[in-house]
């Protein structure tokens, strides 16, 4: 009895909402909490309540930096179906602008296992194809725990459990390193937060109701 209590959280009214001690990254309204990757503010187009991917813009980041987390976010790739494998709804989230958990239209599509839709992009390729069909919203929850540096040294490599539309498809998995094409992957030492980026692949995927937990 002598525990201490853990802290009283509100949980969102339905699923997939974020509970009173999330920090809300995007309610579908503006980008305030995000920049362009090539500096100056995040240009995507903002409609409905969604965020869709502008090609040739370039990727966002968020303005804040994050090390360890819980991560809700929810994406569709495009209804119309145009290309295939890699070609086809391909996005991607970079935790800690690096890390990649990769967005694709992997609704019989297919494509090289560690490049599909809830792979660790060129390391891990999910435990199941969970993939709602192209246009249909689906989720990841991310918990993510960041990796530790003693200097240039890698003390504590990082860890990643993902459920895609409530199915658990990586659990626990030992990240590799940095996200790398073609290449295997290596840490680069880094700082304990980072902002976590959403990549332009060049195809118009939409995001929404993007959520944040700090795990630190
Ligand atoms: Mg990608």
């Amino acid at each position: 009895m002598n525990r201490p209590r853990p802290e009283v959280v509100k949980p969102g009214d339905n699923p997939g909402e974020p509970p009173s001690d999330a920090i809300v990254l995007f309610d579908g309204s503006d980008l305030s909490q995000w920049l362009s990757e090539k500096g100056g503010p995040a240009a995507w187009k903002i409609k409905d309540g969604f965020m869709e991917v502008v090609p040739k813009l370039g990727g966002i980041r968020t303005r804040q930096d994050f090390g360890s987390c819980q991560l809700h976010i929810e994406w569709a790739s495009p209804a119309e179906v145009k290309g295939d494998s890699q070609g086809r709804g391909n996005s991607g989230i970079y935790l800690m602008g690096r890390y990649e958990v990769q967005v694709l239209d992997s609704y019989q599509n297919d494509t090289y296992p560690d490049g599909q839709a809830g792979a660790i992009y060129g390391q891990k390729p999910p435990l199941v194809n969970a993939c709602r069909a192209p246009g249909q919203w689906q989720t990841y929850d991310i918990i993510f725990h960041r990796p530790v540096f003693d200097g240039e040294k890698l003390l504590t490599p990082a860890t990643i459990t993902v459920l895609q539309n409530g199915v658990l498809i990586q659990d626990h998995w030992v990240i590799q390193g940095t996200t790398m094409h073609k290449e295997r992957a290596r840490y680069q030492p880094h700082a304990d937060k980072l902002p976590f980026s959403l990549q332009d692949h060049g195809n118009p995927v939409r995001y929404r109701n993007i959520w944040i937990r700090e795990l630190d």
